[in-house]
């Protein structure tokens, strides 16, 4: 698939949720859930240093994205709107929890659990760029609607080059 496509149909994946215009993450998250029949909760997790920054796990009632949590704020909304883009692409997730699940909502997560989850599969290559255009076109519209002027930072301004690290250290962190 060219890159044109790609945009295409993750533009395509983000028009079809037809999304409110005032967003925060939160916001956007139980949009999602309630549109899919199914809540999103999100977790804030410390996951191993090299690994993941994030994990999508559905369950047999709902959806938890898991997240870094020792690391910045904008890193995190990229990270979650980077698992939410592999979760709206209808992508194979990281692992499939049975109905003890419940216990994935706890504060501490079981690490044997998280590295269960860790020796799971990788997305292939294309999925992850297609998991990281749908994530950059939800956070658009979630920064769109905190920033009044709804720009993006110029192509060479330090914002944009931090967030492009960003994007590049996602799941990959060891690049
Ligand atoms: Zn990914």
């Amino acid at each position: 698939m060219t890159l044109r496509q790609l945009r295409k149909r993750c533009k395509r994946v983000v028009a079809e949720l037809n999304m409110p215009e005032t967003f925060d993450i939160l916001d956007l998250c139980r949009f999602l859930g309630e549109r899919r029949g199914r809540p999103i909760h999100l977790v804030p997790i410390r996951l191993p240093v090299h690994t993941v920054c994030g994990m999508w796990v559905p369950t047999d009632s709902f959806d938890a994205v898991f997240y870094e949590q020792d690391t910045s704020p904008i890193h995190q909304m990229l990270i979650i709107g980077h698992e939410l883009g592999h979760l709206l692409a209808g992508h194979r997730p990281a692992a499939v929890l049975e109905p003890d699940a419940s216990k994935l909502l706890l504060p501490d997560l079981d690490p044997q659990t998280v590295q269960r989850f860790l020796g799971r599969g990788t997305y292939a290559a294309e999925e992850e760029r297609e998991a990281e255009m749908i994530g950059s076109l939800l956070l658009h519209r979630v920064h769109d609607s905190s920033d009044a002027a709804g720009t993006e930072p110029p192509r060479d301004s330090p914002e944009a080059a931090l967030r492009d690290r960003l994007r590049q250290s996602l799941e990959h962190p060891g690049r």
